[in-house]
């Protein structure tokens, strides 16, 4: 057992990291812990060929430090994966965070003790530590959704999850499948495409995948950005969703709603935003996820591209997403439809083909043997619940996270839950950060939970827990929020639709960064008007008194 600590930081990913650096600089009693062999969290699982951030590099790094975003010069519009492993671990070196972090280190179980408020944690070698807060900073997008088939364990050939990628795997000249199209598979297609014998992909629901128009950035453009950083976060902060195009950065939009313009207005305004790339659809007009109408005009551009794009109308038509766009998460991509043009590449529609399940030498497919060396699955994730509950959370009364969820998602501005007092999340479910940057979220949650930590010390208390009246008026913010967008009408994992008996609840607090941070200030304002605060000493001056 070690000695007690006042703060247990469980992932060493941007959010955890950060949380760390803050808990150092306030001189805390702190320990990180982290089940990978590195820092970086999905970027250090994440390691599939193609993986790359699909918001601006110039963006997805951390705003705290000026010094950091002058001195750190990024290659690529899009960071690849190893770049942002580079990053993280530059951060833990400047920072000198090292010394305070645990790696290879699984925390299996998380015990609170009631009447001495603190948390006992065990690792999966049984080590037990003592802390009297624990923040969970475990990834939004981090326990794999694993695909249950007949036979798998038969299959003679290679399995691999894009989440959690297996180090020293050779494509070239291989018979490839892979599983699933979002995100994950679009990026990994297209590189394996270009290596793999034979690609099959093997599609449930198409994506809308937007070039990214990837590319170097030279030193010129670095200097100009570098220069405007302070503008370029405040567009930041400003915009919907964390993120906007660079490009347009003299000229933020959206201004108009779709239907306000003429169809030529339009037209040009969509022409503008493919010309840019990545994800800037979600601001080419104010009204896209709100209007169906709109949103369709939207959908219809995309799918117009999609049909220019692929040579053979049948594949195009497969490949045609008929939801609406942008209420799924929309894909950044490289030469994605196009590699459906290559004789060596194969789509197969698994809704009318089924996965009938696996045998020693592949897959059974539509009632045809799909023979293959490696099954790619990049079937996404358990996201912003998946990681927490792996870990067996248990708080008052023995009662486990499990449970407080079983029936939805609920929590307290996706940092706190009734009944599991000294438990703070980063990043965790009904926060905005999977529809807004991650990476500024857990900057703003951290400095909150400092000031909390602080807060305590200060007034000589040691326990602070949501009231449950205060979570239940969040999580019916987060669903009234929710309700009126176009998100409401498909399914999709912002409302947890792809786990098998996940409740269907929205994950995702859509109100945007000045908004949720105004929320999150008001309920630690008037000493913390929307948790319960109490000390352990007091507690046993009650009971002397009683
Ligand atoms: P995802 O978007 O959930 O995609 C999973 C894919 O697997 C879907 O096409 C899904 O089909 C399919 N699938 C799942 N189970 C299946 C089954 N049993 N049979 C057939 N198909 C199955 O996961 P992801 O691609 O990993 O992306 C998750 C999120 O991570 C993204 O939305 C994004 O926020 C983030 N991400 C970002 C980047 C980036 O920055 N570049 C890269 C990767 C991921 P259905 O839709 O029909 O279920």
């Amino acid at each position: 057992m070690n000695d007690e600590l006042e703060l247990a930081i469980i992932g060493a990913g941007f959010a955890g990291l950060h949380m760390l650096y803050r808990a150092v600089g306030s001189k805390r009693n702190v320990r990180l812990f982290e089940a990978g062999s590195s820092v970086g969290g999905t970027w250090h699982w994440n390691r599939y060929p193609g993986a790359r951030v699909d918001v601006e590099s110039m963006a997805y790094c951390y705003a705290f430090s000026p010094e950091l975003q002058q001195d750190w010069d990024w290659t690529e519009r899009y960071s690849p994966q190893p770049e942002l492993l580079r990053y993280a671990n530059h951060v833990a070196d400047r920072f000198g965070l090292r010394e305070h972090i645990q790696l290879d280190t699984r925390i299996v179980t998380a015990v609170f003790d009631e009447d001495r408020h603190r948390w006992t944690l065990t690792t999966q070698t049984g080590e037990r530590i003592l802390a009297r807060h624990c923040v969970l900073a475990t990834g939004l997008l981090h326990a794999p959704k694993r695909v249950q088939m007949r036979g798998l364990d038969s299959y003679r050939g290679i399995q691999a999850y894009t989440s959690q990628w297996p180090q020293g795997i050779d494509l070239a000249g291989k018979r490839v499948v892979v599983i699933g199209t979002g995100s994950s598979g679009i990026q990994t297609i297209s590189e394996v495409a270009k290596i793999a014998s034979h690609l099959t992909v093997l599609q449930r629901t198409p994506s809308y995948v937007i070039p990214a128009r990837n590319h170097v950035l030279d030193e010129d453009y670095l200097r100009q950005m570098k220069a405007r950083y302070e503008e370029l976060r405040l567009r930041q902060f400003e915009s919907m969703g964390g993120f906007f195009p660079l490009a347009f950065l003299d000229d933020p939009h959206p201004k108009f709603n779709a239907l306000e313009v003429s169809p030529e207005q339009r037209k040009a305004i969509y022409d503008a935003n493919w010309a840019a790339g990545g994800l800037s659809f979600y601001t080419a007009f104010k009204d896209l996820l709100l209007d169906p109408a709109a949103n369709e005009t939207c959908a219809d551009y995309v799918r117009s591209r999609i049909r220019e794009a692929v040579n053979d109308p049948a594949t195009a038509d497969k490949l045609t997403p008929r939801y609406p766009i942008l209420a799924r998460r929309l894909c950044a991509g490289t030469g994605y439809y196009e590699v459906y043009n290559q004789a060596n590449v194969d789509l197969v529609d698994v809704n009318a083909s089924p996965i009938e399940g696996a045998v020693p030498e592949g897959l059974m497919v539509g009632g045809k043997l799909l023979a293959c060396d490696i099954i790619i699955f990049a079937t996404g994730f358990d996201a912003l619940t998946g990681a927490i509950e792996k870990i067996d959370v248990r708080g008052r009364g023995g009662r486990t996270i499990k449970a407080h969820w079983a029936e939805g998602v609920s929590t307290y501005a996706g940092m706190m839950c009734a009944g599991f007092p000294n438990l703070m999340m980063m990043n965790g479910p009904s926060s905005p950060s999977a529809f807004w940057a991650p990476i500024q979220i857990a900057e703003y949650q951290a400095g909150w939970i400092e000031r909390c930590l602080n807060h305590l010390a200060r007034t000589g208390l040691d326990c602070i827990e949501a009231r449950p009246e205060c979570e239940a008026q969040w999580m019916q913010t987060v669903e009234q929020i929710a309700a009126p967008t176009l998100f409401a009408q498909v399914k999709s994992w912002y409302f947890g639709d792809n786990i098998p008996n996940k409740k269907h609840r929205m994950l995702v607090y859509l109100g945007g960064y000045a908004a949720y941070c105004a929320e999150c200030e008001h309920g630690a304002a008037d000493g913390y008007q929307n948790f319960k605060l109490s000390a352990v000493e007091s507690r046993a001056a009650v009971a002397v008194a009683v």
